[in-house]
């Protein structure tokens, strides 16, 4: 130990040999920071270890430089310890310091932690070295021992600082000229920190100091101060160029920004992770009514309409946790408007974590609009506004493709009659009686059921619901029943009833065209039987249609193979209380099916035309009858017979009727004509003048079924008849129903006034007749005399009645 005592004296090779290491270990740990380790996204602690291990050969061949520049003769043992411990504390240093620096979330405390740490890492450093190599001589001088510890804990913080702000700059060349100096100073200090030290340590007398000019203490304290100046100086002055380059870009990147943030069509804005707008261009106040600075005080939440709110938070929520996304949100504007809007959402990134979301909202409400309008007319009625014929056939369609089969039922609705109230009181009234008709379905059946107006005065209703065959008749009634209230159009009351025919599936038929069919039967089945009523399809309708084909082709030979007959129903006077006469009515004794009624096969034989030859022969037939009769009874009495349409508009229809009169030898006037109400709004000038014709020859001719055709009542007195017959359909509810009632009060006394006779035929009940009576209408044909009779029949009739 002696000997190392007497050698304390600088050797300046060693001195700048140490400073050369000293700068290199800095500038190549700063280099090989940034390119070994700041590229890996998670730094391996293995490769910090490795690089701080380097690190930590470094400074111990810095200390050795210390140590030779003031040691003649190498002590090895010593210098094995003493390198140890330099390495060992250095590499531990060295983690740490990178481990500050290379943290992604640098915050200042960071900068005070470390700088401490390394502090107290160096310090011990160099004091336990100090303290092993000169044990024997150590002699504190504390002043320098402080002035050398603050010097440490002024230039760890420097460095820590200057290493971090070194390895944040993404730019390499700018930080190049910088990170020289940094590491000239950094290896300054660092060499002559460790004599500052030494200084403090050692006995004075020891430290030989050879006529060397100037006290290297000094000297090196004015280095490190220098140095240190130097390390505070550097990242200051290159904070404030890279800020002014920061600021630049930033200058760059926020006119981008707000060009896109404030010209942007579109509402653009941004909320932090409560919510809360952070920004909002103009747009987006426009949207919402809101002022820009009334938006930044809310949050989005206070925007959107409430029936969104859990939409707009679930994808709020999922935007903040990275996702990107679309969708449409209803919002609710200052002045209580709603508006939709179709918003995308992006997370707000920085350094990796979402501080927030951005918004680019549009507002789609007019294109919804104008979406839903047209949807809504392509599968709504215009009239009534319930769905039309298109959205019943495809709501069917998708019932039909249902997986699991549903069953379900399709009602038909028509209303009886409605041709009447269009030809009585002009279509717009007819209009507004659909919509009212509309307006009372809709008020019957809840949300559950499709009620559509396939057209004119046809309804449709599917029901769903599994109701049953019993429940479905339920409805049926329901329905029907809700009509037994009149209808109210313009303070005028309208009583209406409806016939309804139902199909079901999958019972009745697969498809939606059998099942429509199979309805409209089952409606049509009502409407032949009564009114006001429903019927489900059954197999028999079917039969019946197929019927009707087969007896088609039978009435071809009907007529020459003698099969029809002609039934006479008596007309009553009910003043006089005589039979003023007889109604022909033509029947077909079938060979196979028996008795079949006219109803059957009237209009087969109109469609075919065989109804002339029919009616040739009815007419001849009936007129003989008459005669016979006129003479076995001794009193005038007169024949009606039906003339079909088709029969009437033959060009000799007069000449075949005279001659007819005239084979049988019967009064003109004891004949009449039946007609109908449609035949009458034909031609009109071709059917007055034949019927001025007919009247020339003394026939009668009377309108039959009047009420239900097409004509109005003013019509009449242009044609020339003699007599109205009132439909029996009027007839059947005269008693219960008011409509009816007016109705045939209307018509009475207009035949009165039109100077017409007037008849009601179906007169069943005593009831009915006294009605009648009452308005002052005598002539009537019914049941309640007598129904259609045979020859036989007839003649029997009349001897019980002359009795
Ligand atoms: P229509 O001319 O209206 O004949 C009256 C029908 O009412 C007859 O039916 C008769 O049986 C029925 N009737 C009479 N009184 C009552 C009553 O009190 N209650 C009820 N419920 N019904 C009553 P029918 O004989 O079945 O004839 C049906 C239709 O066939 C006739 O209706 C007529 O339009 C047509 N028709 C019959 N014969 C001929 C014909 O020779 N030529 C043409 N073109 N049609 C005919
Ligand atoms: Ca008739
Ligand atoms: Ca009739």
């Amino acid at each position: 130990m002696k000997s190392i005592i007497s050698l304390y004296q600088l050797e300046y090779i060693f001195v700048i040999f140490g400073f050369f290491v000293s700068f290199l270990t800095f500038y190549g740990g700063l280099s090989f920071i940034r390119l070994f380790l700041k590229k890996e996204r998670e730094q391996s602690k293995w490769k910090i270890g490795m690089v701080s291990s380097l690190l930590g050969v470094f400074f111990y061949s810095i200390n050795i430089m210390v140590n030779l520049s003031v040691l003649k003769i190498n002590d090895r043992e010593v210098l094995v310890y003493h390198g140890l411990i330099i390495m060992l504390l250095s590499s531990v240093i060295s983690y740490i310091v990178i481990r500050i620096i290379l943290n992604e979330n640098w915050r200042g405390r960071f900068l005070l932690r470390g700088g401490f740490l390394v502090a107290a890492g160096i310090f011990s450093t160099f004091f336990i070295g100090n303290f092993v190599y000169f044990n024997k001589v150590i002699a504190f001088n504390f002043v320098q021992l402080i002035l050398a510890l603050l010097l440490i804990i002024g230039f760890s913080l420097c460095i820590v600082r200057f290493l971090h702000l070194m390895n944040s700059d993404e730019n390499l060349l700018i930080s190049l000229g910088w990170k020289v100096l940094g590491s000239l100073a950094s290896g300054t200090v660092f060499l002559f920190l460790p004599y500052l030290v030494f200084y403090g340590m050692i006995e004075k007398k020891l430290i030989i100091n050879p006529g060397q000019q100037g006290d290297p203490y000094l000297i090196a304290l004015a280095f490190n101060l220098l140095c240190i100046g130097l390390l505070i100086y550097i990242p200051d002055r290159y904070g404030v160029l890279k800020q002014m380059e920061q600021s630049e870009q930033l200058v760059k990147h926020e006119q981008q920004f707000q060009t896109l943030f404030h010209h942007n069509p579109d509402a653009v804005f941004s909320v932090d992770p409560n919510g809360k707008f952070i920004s909002v261009n103009f747009i987006a106040s426009e949207y919402t009514g809101y002022s820009i600075s009334d938006l930044k005080r809310m949050t989005f939440e206070d925007v959107v309409a409430p029936e969104n709110a859990n939409l707009a938070k679930g994808m709020f929520k999922r935007s903040l946790q990275g996702e990107v996304h679309q969708f449409e949100v209803l919002i609710k504007t200052k002045i209580g408007d709603y508006k939709e809007l179709y918003i995308s959402t992006v997370p707000i990134m920085i350094s990796g974590r979402i501080v927030g979301v951005y918004g680019i909202a549009k507002d789609v409400t007019e294109n919804n609009r104008a979406e839903k309008m047209i949807h809504y007319l392509a599968y709504h009625d215009e009239l009534t506004g319930m769905a039309n014929r298109r959205y019943f056939n495809e709501e069917l369609e998708r019932l039909l493709m249902h997986e699991n089969q549903v069953s379900f039922a399709i009602m038909l609705l028509d209303f009886d009659r409605f041709k009447r109230i269009n030809d009585l009181f002009g279509h717009e009234f007819g209009d507004r009686v659909i919509q009212a008709i509309g307006k009372r379905l809709s008020e019957v059946l809840d949300d559950r059921f499709v009620v559509a107006r396939l057209g004119g005065d046809e309804f449709t209703i599917i029901v769903t619901g599994n109701l049953g065959e019993k429940g479905v008749s339920l409805l049926a009634q329901h329905v029907l029943e809700s009509f037994q209230y009149p209808l109210l159009i313009d303070h005028q009351e309208c009583l209406l009833t409806a016939s309804i025919g139902i199909s079901l599936y999958p019972e009745h038929g697969k498809d939606a065209a059998e099942l429509i069919k199979y309805a409209d039967m089952a409606m049509y089945d009502v409407k032949d039987k009564s009114t006001n009523n429903y019927a489900f399809y059954k197999e028999e309708m079917s039969n019946q249609t197929l019927h009707k084909i087969v007896l088609e082709n039978d009435l071809r030979r009907a007529i020459d193979e003698d099969e029809l007959i002609l039934h006479y129903q008596p007309k009553i006077n009910t003043r006089s209380n005589n039979v003023i006469g007889f109604e022909a009515l033509v029947r077909w004794q079938h060979p196979s099916i028996g008795l079949i009624s006219p109803d059957e096969f009237i209009a087969a034989a109109e469609e075919t035309g065989l109804i002339i030859p029919i009616e040739k022969w009815v007419m001849s037939q009936a007129c003989q009858q008459l005669k016979k009769w006129q003479r076995y009874f001794g009193q005038h009495l007169t024949m009606a017979v039906n003339l079909s349409q088709r029969h009437f508009y033959q060009e000799d229809i007069v000449c075949t009727i005279s001659s007819i009169l005239q084979s049988v030898g019967l009064e003109p006037s004891s004949l009449e004509l039946e007609i109908t109400e449609s035949m009458a709004m034909f031609n009109e000038n071709e059917t007055i003048e034949k019927l001025n014709k007919l009247r020339e020859l003394g026939l009668e001719i009377s309108m039959d079924d009047f009420g239900t055709g097409y004509s109005s009542l003013s019509y009449m007195n242009k044609l020339p008849i003699n007599r109205l017959k009132i439909d029996r359909l009027f007839i059947r509810d005269i008693t219960s129903n008011s409509g009816d009632l007016a109705i045939v009060t209307t018509i009475i006394s207009m035949a009165h006034h039109l100077g017409l006779e007037i008849i009601a035929e179906g007169v069943e009940t005593e009831a009915q007749l006294r009605i009648l009576q009452g308005l002052d209408c005598y002539e009537v044909q019914g049941y309640f005399y007598s129904k259609p009779l045979s020859v036989e029949g007839v003649e029997e009739y009349m001897h019980s009645y002359i009795k």
